[in-house]
């Protein structure tokens, strides 16, 4: 008989979106986080040109586009590190400083794929307490023990949507051990980069790792395309792990493209966060508690696991999918990716007629 390795046969697979419109119905999908419009025409244009070379194998060192970034972020480009998105250099970092000798710390409501990549790494995952909905500097670090060796943050959060200063993020970093290494995962980064300064500079301390993904602002989730910015040394580690030719020719063309197209970029995180808020607004007003947010998603929450329940139900009736966040540790809560207004709008109205029903 063949038989997984114990660690995997322990393991449950990772939850992806459940993306099944009943019959009849037309697919609505909030679940995903998905960008609420197409990338830069010139990323199309880019990936579309890069189609025409593809009998070579992609550039191993990403030169052209880590240099794009280099120069947007005013980093240097031989730190960075792209990946299969970020998920692959999540995979790369637990894999490469994580294993049954040790531990893997992030906060209790973190994107689920930290667990993910620390179980197969076959380390220990830990978990801190938030503080209504948000990242305690303090709880992380009463709950690093002897034996932890990464601490994964994700800021803004996904699923809460909140976020913590740079000044927070400096003062884990400076109480954390020199010999945990810290990964600031800034997937929806752009979003927040008007709000507080970067903290790029923390990869400086040879201790800390910065990672972004294009699947969001840039809205090339399909493409598959992530970054991150590495002390050298760390850097090393983690390309002995990751794939060498980790993204296709297509992803690498259009990620440099919808890197040289910052004003596009900014009209979607200014699209989103109008939508947004407005949405918010209107779910407050009919009684929902719905947390600000600094992302591309917002986070219902329900008062209990069973409402939650109720309402993904009646929605997905409909065709509309929100996304249960039970793998975050939130089963009373409901996520919600922020789609052009029309699309939008048939959710929220939805939501608001639920409200009448659900929250007596
Ligand atoms: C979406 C998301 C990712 C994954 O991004 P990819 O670049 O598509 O792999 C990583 N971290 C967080 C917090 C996310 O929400």
């Amino acid at each position: 008989m063949i038989t997984p390795a114990s660690h995997v046969a322990a393991m449950t697979a990772y939850a992806l979106a459940d993306l099944e419109a009943p019959p009849g119905k037309r697919l609505l999908s909030l679940s995903q986080n998905e960008s609420l419009r197409p990338p830069s025409p010139r990323a199309i244009d880019a990936a579309t040109r890069a189609l025409t070379a593809t009998e070579l194998y992609p550039d191993p060192d990403w030169r052209i586009l880590r240099h794009a970034l280099a120069e947007l972020h005013d980093i240097p480009a031989e730190g960075v590190l792209c990946g299969n998105g970020s998920m692959d250099l999540i995979a790369g970092i637990a894999a490469a400083f994580a294993n049954e000798e040790n531990a893997v710390l992030a906060p209790a409501h973190a994107y689920p794929f930290f667990r993910t990549a620390a179980t197969r790494a076959r380390a220990r995952f830990d978990t801190a307490p938030e503080l209504d909905g948000c990242v305690s500097v303090e709880a992380l670090l009463s709950a690093v023990r002897p034996d932890t060796r990464v601490v994964f943050v994700a800021n803004p959060g996904n699923p809460t949507g909140t976020r913590i200063s740079r000044a927070d993020l400096i003062r884990l970093r400076d109480a954390l051990r020199g010999d945990v290494l810290l990964v600031i995962d800034e997937a929806y980064g752009e979003f927040t980069d008007h709000l507080d300064a970067p903290v790029f500079d923390l990869f400086k301390r040879g201790d800390t790792v910065i990672l972004r993904s294009f699947s969001k602002a840039y809205g090339l989730a399909g493409l598959r395309v992530g970054w991150g910015l590495f002390p050298a040394k760390v850097a090393r580690d983690i390309r002995k792990v990751t794939n060498p030719n980790n993204i296709s020719c297509a992803g690498q063309a259009a990620a440099a493209a919808a890197v040289a197209d910052q004003s596009y970029m900014r009209q979607t995180c200014d699209m989103t966060s109008t939508l947004r808020d407005r949405m918010i607004g209107r779910l407050r007003q009919a009684g929902f508690d719905v947390p600000a947010s600094f992302t591309n998603f917002a986070l219902l929450r329900l008062p209990d696991t069973e409402t939650a329940r109720r309402i993904d139900a009646a929605l997905r009736a409909d065709g509309v999918f929100l996304r249960p966040q039970g793998s975050a540790g939130l089963p009373h809560c409901l996520r919600i990716t922020i789609a052009e207004a029309d699309r939008l709008d048939i959710a929220t109205v939805l939501l608001e007629g639920l409200a009448e029903r659900t929250l007596k």
